[in-house]
């Protein structure tokens, strides 16, 4: 199951979690937190949906249904947090990735400055996994990350707020020659390293990568499988849409 935004276009969000779910032979469920108005040039809005609406789609979906992963992405207000968080407490759904989505690409807020806060407080602790990108872990710890020292220092204070593991991505380092992501699952901490792929505009890699993690977690992967799977996935993807924009 997904809980996360529509970007109505498919680029990212739900409509890209569920593809990537039905790609790994999982049957698909969502909840809707937000609709947004964008395509591949801009983000023009956001219409978040209220608690009640999420509730009461995630409760359709539980009561029919046995959910075998979640992955949370977008949720624009402090209120939608608290009921998620909530859903998980009370053992709706099972403990979540968390893709701690705050902006687009193209630097515009998806989120409420106080939902992050309510989401380090609230969802955080009850989480499989969190998978912020650099300016989400930076976001999130309060470090300025500029290394894999840094990294591993964000992933570390994110497992101390409760996390059960963190997936630091590594994509917005400056300079990088490599795509670059720490696993921090237990005490151990694993570097993922990938060929950079140039001049691929994919949008909604983020979404891609948590919820394919979730799909293969769901498969009965281990979470060091699940993340080397998801990552080939999408530098496949990635692959793909360079090949199609030089074409
Ligand atoms: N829109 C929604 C609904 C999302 O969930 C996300 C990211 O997670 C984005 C947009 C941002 O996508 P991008 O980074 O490709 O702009």
């Amino acid at each position: 199951m997904s809980i996360a935004g529509l970007d109505p276009t498919g680029g990212a969000g739900i409509l890209a979690d569920v593809c990537t779910f039905t790609a790994f032979g999982c049957a698909p469920a969502a909840a809707i937190t937000a609709i947004t108005f964008q395509n591949d040039r801009a983000v023009f809005g956001v219409e978040p949906l209220s608690a009640d609406s999420i509730q009461a789609q995630v409760l359709a979906v539980v009561e029919q249904h046995e959910v075998l992963g979640v992955k949370v992405g977008m949720l624009p207000t402090a209120e939608a947090v608290a009921e998620v968080a909530r859903l998980c407490r009370e053992g709706k759904l099972p403990p979540p990735v968390v893709d701690p989505v705050m902006r687009s690409s193209s630097g515009y807020a998806l989120v409420a400055d106080d939902a992050v806060d309510e989401l380090i407080r609230e969802l955080l602790p009850q989480a499989r996994l969190v998978t912020p990108n650099i300016p989400e872990a930076e976001r999130i710890t309060g470090l300025r990350i500029v290394d894999i020292e840094g990294m591993h220092s964000a992933a570390a204070a994110i497992r101390n707020m409760g996390a059960g593991s963190v997936l630091v991505k590594g994509g917005h380092l400056e300079n990088a020659e490599q795509a670059i992501d720490l696993l921090y699952e237990g005490d151990s901490v694993s570097i993922h390293r990938g060929n950079w792929i140039a001049n691929a505009k994919l949008r909604g890699s983020g979404c891609r990568l948590s919820s394919a993690i979730t799909a293969l977690l769901a498969n009965g992967k281990s979470l060091q499988e699940s993340v080397i799977e998801a990552r080939i996935f999408v530098a496949d993807q990635l692959v793909k849409t360079a090949a199609s924009q030089s074409a």
